[in-house]
């Protein structure tokens, strides 16, 4: 028989694949392992009692707009929704990548942006980042001013190493280039306060700021994500996103959460304090070293004396699962571990201690 006609952008493209399997501590997606709290949730409920599930939800989620600019000093025209991250991620390769334009990647980092630009047809440029994960700013700059970049991505804090960009960096990147500067901030409650760049949104009609309810807000399971940026760039997006891909339950889920954001505060400030307690435990053990992280996950290195797929494959073993990095050409022998509960984080230290001893 003959092959079926496929889209030649997507011949040899591999899926994306989290590598999600069921285990007792579940420490490899960088979720919140604590779910949203009770009077959030109780409060959740009672808004879908009366939701009508037959008409169409607002197609921009223009409650949850509002919400959100009000919350950020910005006007609804700033705003734009999207059914993750991810889907705002695809949209922006979608109008900003395409024949002839290229995306600008700072890798190691979130395999989703390449592969949205081979699905878009848009060509990769990298700048890799150096040894100790931070990004060659001038060679970055450089290469974003040749006029064939539509799309540069600045992951702060990166995924999966943790590190943030600098603030003065990105609004260099931003005078410097005509291209569209995606500043990723899935994991800024985590970092440094004053690190986001999301204030910069008014001055820079070319910054882009990704945000969304699946890491802090322990929304992964709702799809929830957002954009601030400026209304030029949210014109363009809306002529290629699905109209209806933000549904009614996940607005009227997200609008109760950001009423409550402040419920989220005691969870996030724990998260912070106990990557710290991680980042300790594993650097106190021989055979493994923790970098420095702003996220609420740790990339790991395993010494070259032992596999770290040998290590990923006993932790698996004791009931805990975490992400292995360890084929990446930059992350060679490392793992991705999330923070979990103190109880999480306790069963994993003791568990890896075992795993680097054989
Ligand atoms: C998790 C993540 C996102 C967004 O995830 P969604 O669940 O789709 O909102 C975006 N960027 C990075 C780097 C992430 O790790």
């Amino acid at each position: 028989m003959s092959s079926l006609r496929a889209n030649p952008l997507i011949d040899g493209l591999e899926p994306y694949d989290p590598k999600y399997l069921p285990a007792r501590v579940m420490i490899s997606a960088n979720e919140n392992t604590t779910d949203v709290p009770a009077e959030v949730r109780a409060a959740v409920l009672a808004r879908l009692a009366d939701l009508p599930f037959n008409r169409y939800p607002d197609p921009l989620a223009n409650d949850l707009r509002d919400a959100l600019a009000h919350t950020w000093g910005l006007e609804r025209g700033n705003v734009i929704m999207g059914n993750g991250g991810d889907e705002l991620l695809f949209n922006l390769a979608l109008a900003f990548g395409g024949e002839g334009n290229a995306l600008l990647n700072v890798p190691p980092t979130f395999s989703v942006y390449e592969n949205n630009a081979q699905l878009t047809g848009t060509a990769v440029v990298n700048v890799p980042r150096r040894a100790d994960f931070s990004i060659d700013e001038d060679a970055v700059i450089a290469r974003a001013s040749q006029g064939d970049v539509g799309l540069v991505i600045i992951t702060s804090p990166n995924n999966p190493t943790g590190t943030l960009a600098g603030r003065a960096f990105v609004e260099r990147l931003l005078d410097a280039t005509r291209a569209v500067v995606l500043v990723d901030e899935a994991y800024s409650e985590f970092a440094a306060p004053g690190s986001s760049v999301a204030d910069m949104v008014p001055a820079h009609d070319n910054l882009v700021v990704l945000r969304t309810f699946s890491k802090a807000y322990a929304l992964a399971g709702v799809r929830m994500g957002y954009l601030l940026t400026s209304p030029a760039v949210v014109s363009e997006l809306t002529k290629v996103r699905q109209p209806y891909s933000v549904d009614a339950v996940s607005q009227a889920i997200a609008l109760e959460v950001v009423e409550h954001k402040e419920a989220f505060v005691p969870v996030i400030d724990r998260i912070k304090a106990q990557r710290a307690v991680l980042f300790e435990g594993i650097n106190a053990l021989s055979g493994a070293t923790a970098y420095p992280s702003e996220a609420n996950f740790l990339l790991v290195k395993i010494d070259d004396a032992i596999h770290a797929g040998v290590v990923w494959q006993r932790l698996f073993d004791a009931g805990v699962l975490v992400r292995d990095f360890s084929r990446g050409a930059l992350t060679r022998n490392c793992l991705r571990v999330s923070v979990g509960t103190p109880e999480e984080n306790a069963v994993f230290l003791s568990a890896f201690a075992d795993a680097l001893k054989g």
